[in-house]
């Protein structure tokens, strides 16, 4: 019997192959790097077919890595770089452009004509979704546009679609997408779980194009190709997938990736948030037609900050020297380091904000600084899911956590410090890669249900908050002041 799963986890900068086992284990695993092409300042594009000719050599040298053959395979699930946009002809099923990514930024005209009327949070009420250049419906729009493409998309011959879609496509011939994809488009409307037809013709696409949206979990359609033979059971957004494979089944369970940036998710359960502290709504799944919503805040500058560190002050060699030299000290000695390189995002939301690191003495030296670093990301981390506590009306018990930061054992013990709750970091730290294996073993009967896969989930590491109240609020306090000195500086 076929007791493995693979997961094609298509990222932003390369494609992973993953094999699972019955036990969740990995078994084998491939990955190539794709190309950025940057024509213009401001615009970033993938190649689409360069991106399945990758995913079809992974898929192989995955599998023989592993030591299996694809008839092992229970089911495949595909887990994606998100809002990254692709258009095709539906007859020769050849790419009409290359990708827009979700980084590009062309769409700025859009999105401001747009917003005149009814400002940035025109869309929100309904798709949870500020007007952004990151989501998808716009970079359509200017495709259609720029590339003389409106008619032919009304007589249903362009397909569009995020890179679960493009895969899917190539993989079983089928024009679909999930939930946890279409929510991140501007053209679907949360609570009525669909294409909005009022949404497509304010942001300028036709419906012709749009996919179908079938569950992020559930047997579809049988995979063609290099995966002849295979069901094809889950599509999840890469963040959504990081959140299954953490097992944040239930409401009030969060996840944490603490990558370049960081994004945190919160399992809001079966009714979307709004928020007032501007995050972002989304779908975390849907399984048998049930959707599980999220909220979902961002940070931008966390790891990010120790390459600053490395590159701009040179006070450290590579980034995981970080620990050892700020663990020379037992504590900053009353610096903050504000790193609103870009202005701040959730909850401040200030472009006009600077980087600041205040309270320094003659005293302070570099170790002080890279602490001061290191604690700027456990409190960053902080705001964020305070801000989803008060939208949710939900305490956390605990958080979990993933991605290349998470190897710093001194900020893991901060961030268990100032969140007061415990910090987990599970045995396998693949979770993007993970989630879309559990899901794709579960729509297959490989696991029986969520609590089999949650027994599955392994901790590896905890840490339990070693501070009281009094202090915690204290630092708390002196974060906020600090933030304060950053706002208004541009
Ligand atoms: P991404 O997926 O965004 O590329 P990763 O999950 O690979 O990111 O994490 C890489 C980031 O983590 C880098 O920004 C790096 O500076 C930071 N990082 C890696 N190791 C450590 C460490 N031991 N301590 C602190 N930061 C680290």
């Amino acid at each position: 019997m076929a007791e493995f799963v693979g997961a094609i986890d298509q990222g932003t900068t390369s494609t992973r192959f993953v094999v699972f086992d019955a036990a969740g284990r990995i078994r084998g695993q491939a990955q190539k790097e794709h190309r950025q092409i940057f024509p213009r300042p401001g615009w970033v594009e993938h190649d689409p077919d360069e991106i399945w000719e990758n995913t079809v050599e992974v898929v192989e040298t995955g599998l023989a890595d592993a030591g299996i053959a694809v008839s092992d395979l229970a089911a495949v699930g595909i887990t994606n770089q998100r809002e990254t946009t692709v258009l095709w002809d539906r007859v020769t099923g050849e790419p009409l452009a290359n990708a827009i990514v979700w980084q590009d930024t062309r769409t700025d005209a859009i999105c401001a004509e747009l917003a005149a009327d009814g400002g940035q949070d025109r869309f929100r009420r309904q798709t949870g979704l500020p007007l952004a250049t990151y989501f998808s419906g716009p970079k359509v729009r200017w495709l259609l546009d720029e590339m003389a493409l409106r008619q032919a998309a009304e007589r249903g011959r362009v397909a569009f679609g995020t890179i679960d879609s493009w895969l899917t496509w190539k993989l079983t011939g089928r024009h679909l997408t999930d939930p946890t994809n279409a929510s991140r488009t501007l053209l679907y409307d949360l609570a009525a779980d669909a294409w909005d037809s009022g949404l497509a013709d304010a942001i300028g696409v036709p419906e012709a194009v749009l996919p179908e949206i079938v569950d992020s979990v559930g047997v579809g359609e049988t995979c063609r190709g290099p995966l002849e033979g295979v069901p094809l059971a889950a599509m999840l957004g890469d963040q959504q997938a990081a959140l299954f494979g953490q097992a944040c089944f239930q409401p009030g369970e969060a996840k944490n990736t603490y990558g370049t940036g960081n994004f945190l998710l919160l399992n809001t359960g079966d009714a979307p948030v709004a928020s007032t502290a501007g995050l972002i709504t989304t779908v975390a799944c849907r399984i048998d037609g049930e959707v599980t919503y999220a909220l979902e805040g961002a940070v931008a500058v966390t790891g990010s900050l120790v390459q600053w560190l490395r590159d701009n002050l040179g006070i450290i060699r590579t980034a995981s020297e970080v620990e050892e030299l700020a663990s020379q000290v037992p504590d900053t000695g009353d610096v903050y380091f504000v790193p609103a390189f870009s202005g701040l995002f959730a909850p401040h939301w200030r472009s006009d904000a600077r980087g600041v690191i205040v309270g320094m003495t003659r005293y302070t030296d570099r170790r002080h600084i890279a602490r001061a670093a290191l604690e700027a990301t456990a409190f960053q981390t902080m705001e964020v899911l305070d801000a989803m506590a008060r939208d949710s009306g939900t305490t956390l018990t605990e958080l979990r956590v993933d991605g290349g930061m998470t190897r710093n054992e001194m900020l893991m013990q901060f961030q268990a410090d100032v969140l007061g709750i415990d910090v987990v970091r599970p045995a396998v730290t693949e979770t993007t890669a993970l989630g879309a294996a559990y899901a794709a073993g579960l729509a297959v009967g490989l696991w029986k249900d969520r609590d089999e896969v949650r027994r599955l989930w392994a901790e590896d590491r905890r840490w339990t908050p070693r501070i009281g109240d009094t202090e915690r609020e204290h630092l708390a306090a002196r974060w906020a002041q600090a933030v304060e000195r950053s706002l208004g500086w541009a």
